[in-house]
């Protein structure tokens, strides 16, 4: 929940910026000092009413017996309080007695024939019940068991609470909040490497935040929604926070996946809330980001989808509609899924604006590295351009946390600087996780995965249009008891089939290896096999790379089928399918005879590569090249193109 800035003797200009509605804003302190307070009544009560009760040991006579005392002249002073007569005694002792309800004590004792004017040095008063006290002992039988049963229910909701359900908080924004005046956390589009394309896209929307006027007097409609687009990790987030920071607005950012909760209704007034401390703070933007998360095309699903979604989604829509033209709240979203977007999302008035945010390619990836280098020193022999040239697929949260790797080995060490060798040994963590070294494999293994890798390595250097091998090794990492690192020499968008079928040879390399010299398999080559698998049935069912199929797109990008669709709930009819799984084992054989042949060809290549990875354990790009040159083989130092 955002709090407002505390009024401190900072800087004099910060003044709290930040307002939260008043009504209907969080009042979760105000409802729990209410219990407390309550709570104390009861004690209290309890306590009073023992005390008047305590007056128990005052003896209770029967009226009849008040009147024998009257008679006999044994009383000095009455007081009648409600029903209650209290009764003084001329030795000084008290009793007490009841009268009847309506009827007044001189009217009750004249039924027993004592006249009370017949006994002026009797001292009569009546005290008015409606002293607290009286009324507390009346309304007790009430009130504690309706103060106990609130009682209860505290004891509850904070058990509740405990277990994570906020039974009486669920519906207020949980927003979180970044004050423009909080430059700590301020980001701004000099933080923000790249992507230059959504930048200036960007840019719009916060001269708009800065300068609306010039945009409305000119007549000009401004976006209401913005939809960041891009894998994860590429910066979205970042760009929105910037675009804050740029504008100097506040910031509130909420997350798609918080929505689906328990209760239907809640993400709907959650929304509300944070539209509406939003307008209140206005300028300002709201990002969302996951909302891809409520945002899934409505009315699909098991049992017609997931009302509270839908609410969440429908109040977030009804919120961007019900925006006046000026409003001046912008909101960014931001989703890795754009395909499952509900549709009504995206139309006019809505998110019409749609930035897409790209993987970085190597000059931003080199910038982005030297972001995040600024506050860190490094040793003169860094190159960041060799650490961008080895990343083709980083994410920019992947550099970050590369970098933050590299500063990480460079302290383990004691070096106050980080080191080029720091930053290439971070690349390999961040890519498949850290070096087990501790993870022992057996002789046997060993020798089992010397030569898997080096069937990889030895297919991809004998064919042509296959990446170029730029690391072996045998020491497991995350999962993966070797491996071999191909990278692309350079940046490219477009895969060519003769590529798509030269790398499938290569994937196959490790099993042919293992099947050819051990004469058996193991679960090594396991998800070398998925990764063939899907390969080739992309080729077939998107790309149109399947001769025997040709030019038809079966799927689209995700998966739905385009072509030869069947009826029903299957995908595919029958014809279409056996043809696909006919074409994905075409292809895959055509490409494991590639592999055997080179296999069987180059085998005491092959046995010396192994020999040699089971001796170094790695090797890098230019030792594999010598090493090949040494064997007659032909190095390729580009990949081939068309
Ligand atoms: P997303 O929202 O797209 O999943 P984030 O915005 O959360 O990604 O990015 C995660 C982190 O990655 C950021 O905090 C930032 O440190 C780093 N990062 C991503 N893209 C960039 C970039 N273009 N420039 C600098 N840092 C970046
Ligand atoms: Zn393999």
């Amino acid at each position: 929940m955002p709090q407002p800035p505390k009024r401190g003797p900072k800087k004099p200009s910060q003044k709290p910026k930040i307002r939260l509605p008043k009504g209907d804003g969080p009042k979760k302190p105000n409802f729990w000092s209410q219990l407390l307070i309550a709570l104390l009544v009861f004690v209290t009560l309890i306590s009073l009413y023992s005390h008047f009760s305590g007056q128990g040991d005052v003896e209770e006579i029967p009226l009849s017996e008040l009147a024998t005392e009257i008679q006999e002249g044994n009383v000095d002073e009455i007081v009648v309080k409600g029903d209650t007569v209290e009764v003084t005694l001329t030795d000084e002792s008290q009793v007490k007695t009841r009268k009847e309800t309506g009827a007044s004590l001189s009217e009750t004792l004249s039924n027993y024939g004592v006249i009370l004017s017949e006994y002026p040095n009797i001292t009569l008063s009546v005290q008015d019940p409606s002293g607290l006290g009286y009324w507390l002992i009346q309304l007790a039988p009430f009130l504690v068991p309706v103060l106990l049963i609130l009682f209860f229910i505290w004891i509850l909701t904070r058990q509740m609470k405990g277990s994570g359900m906020q039974a009486f908080s669920f519906g207020q924004s949980r927003a979180r909040m970044i004050d423009p005046t909080d430059e700590s956390r301020k980001i701004t589009f000099d933080d923000v490497a790249g992507v230059k394309e959504a930048k200036e896209e960007l840019k719009e929307i916060v001269d708009f935040l800065q300068n609306p006027k010039k945009y409305i007097n000119i007549g000009a409609e401004i976006p209401k929604g913005v939809m960041l687009m891009g894998a994860p990790g590429v910066g979205k987030t970042l760009l929105a926070r910037a675009v804050a920071g740029e504008a100097d607005v506040p910031f509130f950012s909420i997350s798609g996946s918080e929505f689906v909760e328990m209760f239907v209704g809640v993400g709907a007034s959650r929304v509300r809330d944070t539209f509406q401390i939003a307008k209140k703070n206005a300028p300002a933007i709201i990002f969302i980001d996951e909302i891809d998360a409520v945002g899934r095309t409505r009315g699909v699903g098991v049992g017609g989808g997931n009302d509270e979604r839908e609410q969440t989604l429908n109040q977030i829509l009804v919120e961007l509609d019900g925006f006046e033209p000026n409003e001046q709240v912008i909101v960014m979203a931001a989703t890795n899924r754009p395909d499952v977007l509900d549709p009504a999302l995206l139309r006019p008035g809505r998110f019409d604006r749609r930035v897409r945010i790209d993987l970085p390619d190597i000059d931003d990836r080199e910038k982005i590295l030297e972001v995040h280098a600024r506050k860190k020193p490094l040793e003169d022999d860094v190159t960041l351009r060799t650490v961008a040239e080895r990343t083709p697929g980083f994410s920019g949260a992947d550099l970050q946390s590369l970098m933050n790797e590299a500063a990480i080995l460079a302290a383990r060490d004691d070096r106050k600087k980080v080191a080029q060798r720091d930053l290439t040994a971070s690349i390999e963590k961040v890519m498949l996780g850290p070096e087990r070294r501790s993870h022992l494999l057996s002789d046997d293994e060993k020798k089992i995965t010397a030569y898997h890798e080096a069937g990889h390595a030895l297919v991809a250097s004998m064919l042509p249009y296959a990446h170029p091998v730029h690391k072996i090794s045998i020491i497991s990492r995350g999962h993966a008891a070797g491996y071999t690192l191909h990278l692309p020499t350079e940046e490219r968008r477009f895969q060519s089939r003769k590529e798509f079928k030269d790398t499938m040879a290569v994937m196959l390399g490790g099993y042919v290896t293992e099947l050819e010299v051990f004469g058996d398999l193991t679960t090594g080559p396991s998800n070398d096999l998925e990764r063939i698998t899907e390969r080739a049935r992309d080729m077939v069912t998107k790309y149109g790379m399947s001769e025997n199929i040709g030019p038809i797109a079966l799927e689209t990008d995700t998966g739905k089928a385009l072509y030869g669709k069947a009826s029903g709930d299957r995908d595919y009819s029958e014809k279409i399918s056996s043809l696909i799984d006919n074409e994905i084992s075409r292809i895959i054989e055509e490409a494991r005879e590639k592999a055997h042949t080179i296999i069987t060809e180059k085998r005491d290549v092959l046995d010396e590569l192994a020999e040699k990875l089971l001796e170094k354990e790695t090797m890098e790009r230019k030792e594999f090249e010598s090493f090949l040159r040494g064997h007659g083989i032909e190095v390729k130092d580009e990949l081939k193109e068309d």
